[in-house]
């Protein structure tokens, strides 16, 4: 490609909204346009990386025989009313009305779907396993769009979907997509760690997160460097810290003036945090957006509250709950603001972190201002509805797996894997019969990539201070080769022979032949990240120019020919 015909705008102004590498690179190296807020086009070189992302995608897809359709994005209410989703899904979907009232959403994901293909195509137990899968756009009215391809709220995915017999033939679908999915990150040049995660409103059993390591990326895992554990924040379970048995004291009613905080309190009694409960409180809405109850949730006083268990443990959806407003659940329930304990609560429903019940003697607000009780006991004193683990795993607490301390890294989910069993196939009747016509629910499993996601996080990965460093197999271009002087003839024909040489042997060229300064076409090379960049200037009338790759500092001069031969090579070895 000429970059005199091609249709190419580089900013040299950050956008104001964007605060990560690769939404201000991707957007100054005029790959990506924004037309409203969380919705990208793609000009000419980022599509060219986007479709390269797609390809390596479906090649590892097609090589672990998942089949490629497309299904639309429009998608009808009905199937979504049978998964149950149209309520539990909430306001990240794009509803729209036909001019006959027919209620549609541009489809999130498309579990529905592939169902509904699957229920009607699928009959017996010999047309089983199958697995399918698209690469297309998707819809989520993300509450906060931002970083650019990061989350926007109309995004390329490539979702799967695999249909079994049973569990057995689940765990190897799962597999099979598992080990797909290491390729795939693999050749696209990311550093990544697959970690156990919450499956989240798709529903299901077993989930992993493909996540590539970042530092502004927004996932948060935990790991061990002992054993091999790794999980989302999420989803990672907590120990209960088992404390000294103790005897049971009386329940004592203090005075705590003004304490509203565990720390006041602590401070007030002298106690450690360990020796205090922590109230959250929260009201619930049902599916017409509805109150209908509150929710307290007691943890020690040390411990922060994991509000993906806390979610999991009601079955709710995410969208169903937020912080109550303490007077008008006080007037409810009994709680008293920063008062609130879990004696003397009432008409709501009490969530106790599972280590609490061993722990012995511990300060609670009392339900009553500036008043909290000591020695408070679980089973004596209180009791939860539901007890179960709602803590949030800390850098330095102990692996759930080994007990050593576990570590935290910051990364992109870019991939996820579910299991998700009969949840779709019992809702919606996709069912097939074996050998005696019994009917069975098909296993279903589920696993989507971030194809525009994929793509910002590469940039996060490989960048500099001037632009990005594109890995060689999703390059735009292979070769960028800079004519330091378009009208001088030696340079342009030196130039013109290198560019068909390279392009007749599948090297992927672009030749700067722009009417611009030679600074100006040197750092718009840094910025879109042609991997290797062949300077052809002065020396040409030797027959020599200036090699360079992107990744490197050091630039060597060698002839044309030794400069096509090297260019080559490198891309022969992507
Ligand atoms: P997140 O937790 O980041 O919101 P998710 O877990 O809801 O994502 P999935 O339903 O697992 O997302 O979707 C599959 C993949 O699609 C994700 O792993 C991610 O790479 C990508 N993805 C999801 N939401 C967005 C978005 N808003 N913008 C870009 N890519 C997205
Ligand atoms: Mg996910």
């Amino acid at each position: 490609m000429r970059m005199s015909k091609m249709h190419f705008k580089t900013l040299r102004e950050v956008p104001a909204e964007a605060e990560i590498p690769s939404h201000i690179l991707l957007t100054r190296a005029g790959m990506i346009r924004k037309l409203v807020s969380g919705v990208y086009g793609f000009m000419p070189l980022g599509w060219r990386t986007l479709r390269k992302i797609e390809q390596i995608v479906r090649e590892e897809m097609d090589a672990a025989g998942s089949q490629e359709i497309l299904m639309s994005a429009l998608q009808p209410s009905e199937l979504w009313e049978e998964s149950g989703r149209w309520y539990q899904y909430g306001p990240e979907l794009f509803r729209l009305k036909d001019r006959n009232d027919r209620q549609f959403c541009l489809g999130p994901t498309h579990e529905e779907i592939f169902t509904d293909i699957v229920r009607s195509d699928i009959s017996s137990w010999r047309q089983l396993p199958q697995n399918l899968y698209q690469i297309q756009h998707k819809y989520r009215d993300e509450a906060r769009p931002r970083f650019g391809l990061m989350r926007s709220r109309e995004f390329i995915m490539k979702d799967a979907y695999s249909f079994d017999l049973d569990e057995a033939g689940l765990d190897k679908s799962y597999q099979d997509m598992y080990d797909a999915y290491t390729k795939v990150f693999t050749r696209c040049g990311l550093t990544f760690r697959p970690v156990e995660a919450d499956s989240g409103a798709i529903g299901g059993s077993n989930s992993h997160e493909f996540t590539a390591l970042s530092e502004v990326g927004e996932s948060e895992i935990a790991y061990c460097e002992n054993c091999d554990m790794a999980a989302t924040s999420e989803r990672a379970a907590c120990v209960d810290e088992v404390p000294a048995d103790e005897e049971m004291l009386a329940m004592e009613k203090v005075h705590t003036p003004g304490t509203k905080t565990i720390e006041e309190v602590c401070d007030f009694l002298k106690l450690p945090k360990e020796k205090s409960i922590k109230a959250l409180l929260f009201v619930t809405y049902d599916e017409n957006y509805e109150q209908n109850g509150y929710v307290a949730a007691f943890i020690r006083g040390d411990r922060e509250l994991n509000m993906t268990k806390l979610i999991n443990a009601l079955d709710i959806p995410e969208h169903a709950i937020e912080f109550a407003d303490e007077k008008a659940m006080g007037a409810v329930t009994g709680a008293v603001g920063g008062f609130t304990g879990p004696v003397g609560l009432h008409d709501c429903t009490i969530v106790v972190d599972s280590e609490l019940p061993a722990h012995k003697n511990m300060c609670a607000g009392a339900c009553e201002e500036d008043h909290h009780l000591i020695n408070v006991n679980y089973g004596r004193d209180y009791e939860g509805d539901i007890v179960t683990d709602l803590k949030l795993l800390k850098e330095g607490d102990p692996c759930p797996c080994c007990g050593k301390p576990v570590k935290y890294a910051r990364g992109i989910e870019v991939g996820q894997v579910f299991k998700l069993g009969t949840k779709y196939s019992k809702a919606m009747g996709a069912t097939y019969k074996d050998d005696n016509q019994q009917d069975h629910d098909i296993v279903m499993g589920c696993y989507g990539i971030g194809v525009t996601r994929t793509m910002a996080a590469i940039v996060e990965q490989h960048h500099d201070d001037n632009g990005i460093i594109w890995p060689m197999a999703v390059a735009p271009y292979h070769v960028i080769i800079t004519l330091v002087k378009q009208d001088d003839e030696v340079q342009a024909g030196v130039a013109e022979s290198l560019y068909q040489e390279l392009t007749s042997k599948g090297a992927e060229v672009l030749l700067d032949d722009r009417k611009e300064r030679p600074g100006v076409k040197f750092k718009d090379a840094d910025l879109i990240g042609i991997p290797v960049r062949i300077t052809v200037g002065r020396d040409a009338a030797d027959g020599v120019v200036e090699f360079k790759e992107r990744a490197k500092e050091e630039n060597e001069k060698i002839t044309a020919e030794e400069a096509a031969a090297k260019a080559l090579a490198l891309i022969a070895a992507k």
